[in-house]
């Protein structure tokens, strides 16, 4: 059995934390999965609506409210829109790894996911001149070798997995550790919004209103709970006009909520590490004894 995490103290009297995530995947959520998707020009146009249009009125939106937020991007997208991406850092945002072109991690080695996090480095650290410390997986999908090797690359935390209200300690073996600030599925603008025909969505595309209430009963819900509320948008979803109205409404609540401290991923895991948590260790179902 796996202990659950123990909630955790927020700094200067806070009862929760909070952050506004945008994952600029662009082109990459489609070439990571095949190549083939960069001859639909149609759909390349739909993905670089993010970069090109979305990034920008999103940094307009953190701006009015003075919030500062964490963009994950995929070594690719920083390579094909530099000054998007500089754009972000003098925003005065963190930029975090995504993997290099949004690969899915399903079934790759460690040697293979090792190269994917090298590649996704060195493009990040081309463009923006800083090392990233986070890293969010390309469809939250960690591997059990995932954690060892963000470890071997001085990572401090990851955004990817799911079994908490508020960031933890997750035991490496070698006795190390690294801070997972915990998503989930309920809190992504993917599952609202995402319609990519032969790709991805049902169809049927959510009102922004809608999408504002879940994640709005979500931030209350994890507020009174004393965890970490974990926004996971998608500029080429959530730039568009209507939903980041929305957004932004749902921003200036969560800044004026006192008791909430709104900030990045990087901050609240810096804070986390402060208080010298005893890492947990999560075990693999072991099929010898299911
Ligand atoms: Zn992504």
């Amino acid at each position: 059995m796996t202990t659950p995490a123990a909630p955790i103290m927020w700094p200067n009297g806070k009862k929760a934390a909070a952050c506004f995530t945008f994952d600029v995947d662009a082109e990459s959520a489609l070439l990571g999965v095949s190549v083939e998707h960069g001859n639909r020009m149609s759909v390349m146009s739909h993905q670089a609506y993010g970069p090109l249009v979305g990034v920008p009125r999103i940094l307009d939106l953190l701006a009015r409210h003075e919030v500062r937020s964490t963009f994950f991007v995929p070594g690719y997208t920083a390579r094909r829109y530099p000054d998007v991406v500089r754009a972000i850092v003098d925003g005065g945002h963190e930029i975090a790894h995504h993997g290099y072109l949004h690969e899915p991690m399903t079934g790759l080695t460690e040697q293979q996911e090792a190269a994917i996090l090298d590649r996704g480095l060195d493009a990040l650290e081309a463009v923006t001149g800083q090392r990233p410390v986070g890293y969010r997986a390309p469809m939250w999908e960690l591997n059990w070798h995932s954690p060892g090797l963000l470890a071997d690359r001085g990572f401090l935390y990851d955004s990817s997995l799911m079994d908490a209200d508020h960031p933890y300690e997750l035991a490496i073996p070698d006795n190390r550790s690294l801070i997972e600030i915990p998503i989930q599925w309920a809190l992504d603008d993917w599952e609202q919004y995402c319609y990519i025909p032969d790709f991805s969505g049902s169809g049927l595309i959510e009102s922004p209103r809608k999408a504002a209430e879940i994640w709005g009963l979500e931030f209350e819900g994890l507020r009174a709970a004393g965890g970490c509320f974990v926004l996971t948008n998608h500029p080429f979803l959530s730039g568009r006009p209507s939903r980041a109205k929305v957004l932004e409404e749902l921003v200036h609540y969560v800044k004026t909520c006192e008791d909430v401290w709104t900030t990045t991923l990087s901050e609240i895991a810096h804070h986390t590490r402060t208080l010298k948590l005893t890492p947990r260790s999560i075990h693999r179902p072991d099929p010898d004894d299911l």
